[in-house]
């Protein structure tokens, strides 16, 4: 017996791979999935604790994030799916100061009346600019100060960015602080302006499984502790993957790792191709997970504007999770951007929990630190693209240079952020270019 369906190997699987996987099965494609870890998910994925799952990372849908939401439908998980008001608020000069009604906003105390005008005119002025390209060719600190003044962007952009960028923003486009205020608008509804979130019980990872499951029943197979090591390219083209030391053939092979890694990857492929990948940047992100047994605040995140603090926003995802689906643990994050020169990547645990926890007492000093039942640092090192000024023509293309090799990843989705939104609808971009390649991969028959 014999089958024609393409033999394709889909190297990572994170909610991109899974996804993708799932979408070429139903092309009648015949898909392996290699994912390097002990589960899928990537940074989507999950950490048992206590008998429940848990988010490595904090994650939330937004309400206007469509792409997932036809995709948790498609799933069967819809029923866990659910939609909450949350709050949020800056720190600033050792206060917490709530933002989220247009009342907060009128009072907020950092501004003076002249300057929360201008802050609501930098909102209203990108949901009203809708030329990303124009963006683009902007400094993000030039379009600010146009339009926020001196004292707002010293007071708000300015420790955002820090805390986005790690360091200076001076080659950053005007695209991210604009894509940012364009998708956070997307979630408020009706005149009260209510911030509405969504969440899956028990995380991301209810929709990986639940699609995992799916794709599997369309003869999809998953690997999972198969790291690949080379993705093996023959006369120009990719002919199969290096795993467990064995190459296993296939018609095409699509990779969904970071740029740098699939760089890596493929020692065969032209140099300025992997010069290419090696030079794409990537923000990394140091993030310790505290579980509670009591709730620190009342808001889902506070951004911090204090540079003295190393963390730069603290969320408490139980402000939008019932905490009955984390066994009535309370979950904050603590998260800080790193950029690849930044010593802090290197430090260990220790000394990382040493100095939040320094900080940690400082902003919240009447909370009872007994209520800390663990401090899990989590850390990952390709997590936000960074596109500097002038180089568009840099990212890298679906198509590679090698024959049958495909790629895709956060680092091409630009102007729109690198989330799961935006990631699942790439998904859709990558097989509307592989499809219409598969006649002229003149696939062999295989044997079943
Ligand atoms: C702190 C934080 C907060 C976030 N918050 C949100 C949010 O609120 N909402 C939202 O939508 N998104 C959020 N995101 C972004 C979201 O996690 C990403 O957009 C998404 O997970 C990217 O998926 P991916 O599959 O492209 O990449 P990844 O998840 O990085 O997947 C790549 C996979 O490749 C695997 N791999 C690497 N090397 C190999 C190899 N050699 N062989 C085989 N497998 C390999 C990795 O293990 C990984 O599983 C957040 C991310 C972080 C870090």
């Amino acid at each position: 017996m014999a089958a024609q369906s393409a033999r394709v190997a889909v190297v990572g699987g994170g909610i991109m791979g899974v996804t993708l996987a799932y979408k070429l099965a139903q092309h009648g494609l015949d898909v392996t999935v290699y994912e390097r870890g002990e589960n899928l998910g990537g940074l989507a994925g999950y950490m048992p604790y206590d008998g429940v799952r848990m988010d490595r990372f904090y994650h939330t849908i937004l309400s206007s994030d469509m792409s997932m939401q036809t995709l948790i439908e498609e799933s069967g998980v819809k029923d866990k799916l659910h939609f909450t008001a949350t709050k949020q608020g800056f720190y600033d000069n050792g206060q917490i100061h709530p933002f989220n009604t247009p009342v907060d906003f009128l009072r907020f105390p950092p501004l003076n009346l002249f300057q929360r005008f201008r802050l609501g005119l930098q909102v209203i002025a990108a949901q009203f600019e809708s030329d990303w390209e124009k963006m683009d060719t902007q400094p993000v600190e030039k379009w600010l100060l146009r339009v926020s003044g001196r004292g707002v962007y010293n007071k708000v952009w300015k420790p955002l960015l820090r805390a986005k960028f790690d360091s200076t923003a001076e080659n950053v486009p005007a695209t991210y602080i604009w894509s940012r205020l364009r998708r956070m608008m997307g979630t408020r509804e009706g005149v009260t302006s209510t911030e509405m979130m969504c969440y899956l019980e028990n995380g991301y990872y209810t929709l990986i499984e639940a699609l995992a499951k799916k794709a599997e029943a369309l003869g999809v197979t998953f690997h999972l502790r198969a790291a690949i090591e080379e993705i093996v390219i023959e006369d120009g083209r990719a002919v199969g993957v290096r795993v467990g030391g064995q190459t296993q053939p296939y018609d095409a092979v699509i990779s969904t790792l970071a740029s740098p890694i699939l760089g890596g990857l493929i020692p065969n492929a032209p140099a300025d191709f992997r010069a290419l990948l090696a030079k794409q940047q990537y923000l990394g992100v140091l993030c310790p997970m505290l579980i509670l047994k009591e709730r620190l605040m009342p808001y889902y995140v506070l951004n911090i504007t204090d540079d003295s603090i190393p963390f730069t926003a603290v969320v408490e995802t139980t402000n939008l999770i019932d905490p009955q689906h984390v066994k009535g643990y309370h979950i904050v994050y603590l998260p800080k951007y790193i950029a690849p020169d930044n010593d802090m990547a290197n430090w260990p645990d220790e000394q990382v929990k040493a100095e939040w926890l320094k900080h940690f007492r400082r902003m919240f000093p009447d909370y009872d630190e007994r209520s800390i039942v663990e401090f899990i640092v989590q850390r990952a090192r390709y997590v936000e693209p960074i596109r500097p000024m002038g180089t568009r023509h840099e990212i890298p293309p679906i198509k590679t240079p090698v024959s049958r090799l495909y790629m895709g990843n956060t680092v091409m989705i630009y102007p729109e952020l690198g989330n799961g939104e935006a990631v699942t609808r790439y998904v859709s971009r990558l097989v509307e270019q592989i499809i219409p390649e598969i006649p002229a991969w003149n696939v062999a028959a295989h044997p079943v």
